[in-house]
């Protein structure tokens, strides 16, 4: 188990709060406290996870030009450009993350990368797991059912993820928003691995 680096952890804070409108940056630190708790719950590095929760949003508030001039540079999957700021500022914001803050753990990047779609159940590590309900479940999160998908997170990590996957693809289709694939491969993958255990 290795302890927050609480000094660093404050450097890294005030580089994110420059990029950031009060009410997100504050979302981050939220969400930073949130994946603590649930790093200590699964035996993850605190650390870790605290950076992640900090940075995951890092480039959320970027212009659509900086996303499509990041996509072109760093070679990314043309296909992306079909898509917005929900997708971009995980999948093409890691790259922001670490061009802009030097962080270079490939295990945080990744968990950046999949923090707004999740990925396949055998591809997500603890840390993705985590970051990915810590975004969904920081106090400041409101929607109904938030305490029901608290209290089974707390059970099991892996049913949180679920219920996650499953709630937002039917809030999406139900809005009739698009579905960015690897969402839809997640949600498939998640419940043919669950229906089989
Ligand atoms: P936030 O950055 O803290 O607001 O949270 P997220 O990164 O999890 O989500 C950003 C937005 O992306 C939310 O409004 C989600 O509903 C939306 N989103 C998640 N998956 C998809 C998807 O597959 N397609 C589309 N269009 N939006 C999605
Ligand atoms: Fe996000
Ligand atoms: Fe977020």
């Amino acid at each position: 188990m290795v302890a927050v680096d609480e000094k660093y952890i404050e450097e890294l804070a005030h580089k994110v709060s420059e990029k950031l409108s009060d009410h997100r940056f504050e979302h981050c630190l939220r969400v930073k406290d949130y994946a603590i708790k649930l790093a200590k719950q699964n035996n993850l590095d605190e650390n870790q996870a605290a950076i992640a929760g900090l940075v995951h949003d890092y480039a959320k508030e970027r212009s659509a030009s900086d996303f499509i001039q990041k996509i072109d540079e760093k070679g990314l999957d043309p296909d992306l450009k079909n898509w917005g700021n929900p997708i971009w500022h995980g999948v093409v914001g890691a790259y922001f993350v670490q061009d802009e803050l030097g962080i270079n753990d490939p295990e945080i990047l990744e968990a950046i990368k999949e923090h707004t779609t999740g990925d396949k159940y055998g591809k997500m590590s603890v840390l993705s797991k985590v970051l990915f309900m810590a975004d969904y479940l920081e106090m400041g999160r409101n929607f109904p059912g938030v305490e029901r998908a608290r209290t089974l997170t707390d059970e099991s990590l892996d049913a949180g993820v679920f219920y996650q996957l499953s709630s937002t693809l039917s809030y999406l289709a139900g809005q009739g928003n698009p579905i960015y694939p690897k969402t839809f491969t997640a949600y498939n993958d998640w419940a043919q691995y669950l229906a089989k255990k």
